[in-house]
């Protein structure tokens, strides 16, 4: 665990430097990027609006040869470090970055000059090299009334053990060819499509050095007023069988194998746009999909934001204020602890490369890369972009239950089209319930449970889903008060927990009882407090996180003091 302490404060070094000059070398794609143009320049001649015809379309064209092809062209520039040859046409980062502009614009030549190749560069001091670009291929909308972008993202550099070695092997296959290679089989599908809202494919750099090329988009977003919708960040996404160490949440064991799992991390708990992005993902994969493949995947919502001591690019984003997600293999190979002594997985060393001759007849015939598993990926990631970039805007809602299950949901805001979804929940991630209803005003009995999380879209004549909008809470207490508790609060099951570096501690409010103020008060076996925690008294869910750092394992309690009286106490598991 040093190794992550370790990783941890050195990234926060070398992203401690300002970035300056963030700009996009084409004008023609910044002024898409802000929704200034004419979008008949960009319409497609041949308009597919059928979202069925779409998803099938992607699901068949998306190809494991294709993929292949490009994780090869991009393993043998040898070294894509932030920091390495940017002259060189055979090695180094600047290699990698051509091919993929060139790449991008060929598959623009191809779908009649729509897709704009471009780069968006910057300033700022890593591994000694003082300039970077990330890799855009911008596919401008049909629409521009929104002025939204959607974004898919892979980041392009790789890295050995030391983050600027620019000398090493890092043909870096898994992390993170694998998510360059998926964007760039997306463009090339993807641009035969008129879409209302731009969509943007990214390779990044600088990720390994702390997201600092994801970082510099989100920063120009931000700043330029580019209105991000939804960002879709795939790093390690291909590889399939697990390695000896790998981040908490971990892989099974040693040498387990999982092609049909894709884990999907995003932040926060309760009304998180970001949990709500990876749930619409989830459940266009599930209704437009899966009718469609032959291998069905699990797509795995996961609470944390990212595995333990680790980052990705879908971080800037959601400080940007973006809603963003990542998508990562469910078994990876490593932990990233490369520097240490005993480390023998693959991540982040020399290793990392596209598999093995086994019979040494010069050709490698044993993959650590599934292209089949990876071809899905990316169809689940062109499904969902799709969706996301051709749906309308979202509704709002407001929500009461009545003899603790009948909820009435009005829908309020966009209401233009005559078909809503309304997604119900308890405290799990996923949700339970997904109801279609053509009335601004219903009524829904989902399953007997004491909480219910809802929130809402719209769905256009087409028949596609609007993102959903937030989540309202109806504590079925609001009528029935829970058992034991006539206060009307209630002190939710830390999670995760076991944790390790940080918990989100959650606590209901049905509002039956007026309180000025309430904290989270936690105590180790001895009874010593170690933390106070101030938290909200809104009705419905209040949450704040616990970030325990690394420190001493063991069980800890955590009570709910509400205007100085102990309301309720559980225990959680510090598992450092
Ligand atoms: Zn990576």
């Amino acid at each position: 665990m040093k190794s992550l302490l370790y990783s941890l404060l050195f990234l926060g070094t070398l992203g401690a430097q300002a970035q300056t000059n963030i700009r996009i070398t084409s004008l023609e794609a910044d002024q898409a990027l802000k929704g200034k143009y004419n979008p008949a320049n960009y319409q497609a001649s041949n308009v597919i609006s059928d979202h069925k015809l779409i998803s099938a379309e992607i699901n068949q064209r998306v190809n494991a040869d294709s993929l292949k092809l490009f994780i090869q062209i991009l393993a043998s520039y040898s070294n894509r470090n932030t920091g390495s040859d940017t002259v060189s046409n055979n090695i180094g980062i600047g290699a990698a970055r051509r091919w993929i502009y060139a790449t991008f614009a060929r598959y623009s030549a191809q779908n009649e000059n729509r897709l704009i190749p471009a780069y968006l560069q910057f300033d700022q001091d890593i591994c000694g090299m003082g300039q970077h670009r990330n890799v855009l291929g911008v596919l401008p909308g049909s629409d521009t009334s929104s002025k939204e972008v959607i974004v898919i993202e892979g980041h392009m550099d790789s890295r050995c053990g030391t983050a600027c070695d620019v000398n090493c092997k890092a043909e870096g296959v898994e992390d993170n060819a694998t998510g360059t290679a998926l964007v760039i089989e997306l463009a090339r599908v993807m641009s035969k499509y008129s879409y209302k809202n731009t969509i943007v494919f990214m390779a990044t750099t600088g990720e390994e050095q702390g997201l600092l090329g994801a970082n510099a988009f989100a920063r120009y977003s931000f700043d330029q007023k580019v209105k991000v919708k939804a960002v879709l960040n795939n790093d390690v996404i291909g590889g399939v069988i697990c390695g000896k160490t790998s981040s908490e949440p971990s892989c099974p064991c040693e040498d387990d194998i999982d092609s049909t799992q894709v884990r999907l991390f995003s932040f926060g708990g309760f009304n998180s746009k970001w949990k709500q992005l990876a749930r619409f993902l989830k459940l266009e994969y599930q209704e437009e999909l899966i009718p469609l493949v032959e291998v069905p995947m699990q797509l795995t919502i996961m609470t944390p934001e990212d595995r333990t001591g680790r980052g990705g690019d879908h971080i800037p984003f959601r400080r940007n204020g973006f809603a963003s997600m990542r998508f990562t293999s469910a078994n990876e190979h490593g932990n990233a602890g490369a520097a240490l002594p005993d480390y023998e997985d693959r991540q982040h060393t020399s290793d990392d490369i596209l598999g093995v001759d086994t019979d040494n007849d010069q050709i490698i015939d044993s993959f650590f890369v599934d292209f089949n598993y990876l071809a899905r990926n990316a169809v689940i990631n062109g499904v969902g972009a799709s969706m996301a970039a051709l749906g309308p805007q979202t509704p709002d809602l407001n929500l009461s239950v009545f003899h603790g299950r009948r909820l009435v949901v009005e829908i309020t805001d966009q209401t233009q089209y005559n078909t809503y979804r309304v997604a119900v929940r308890s405290e799990t991630n996923d949700w339970d319930s997904v109801y279609t209803t053509h009335q601004l005003l219903d009524t829904f009995y989902p399953p007997d449970q004491s909480i219910y999380i809802v929130s809402v879209a719209s769905v256009d004549v087409n028949g596609i889903e609007s993102l959903f909008s937030r989540e309202i809470t109806a504590n079925a207490t609001g009528i029935r008060p829970l058992e034991g508790n006539e206060t009307g609060l209630r002190l939710l099951q830390n999670k995760p927990n076991p944790f390790d570096l940080a918990t989100t501690i959650g606590i209901a409010n049905s509002g039956i009882q007026k309180f000025d103020q309430a904290e989270i008060v936690i105590r180790d076996v001895q009874g010593k407090m170690v933390k106070r925690l101030a938290i909200g008294l809104d009705k419905g869910i209040n949450e704040v996180t616990f970030n325990y750092g690394y420190g001493k394992l063991g069980v800890y309690s955590y009570s709910l003091v509400a205007d100085g009286k102990i309301i309720e106490t559980k225990q959680m598991i510090f598992a450092n």
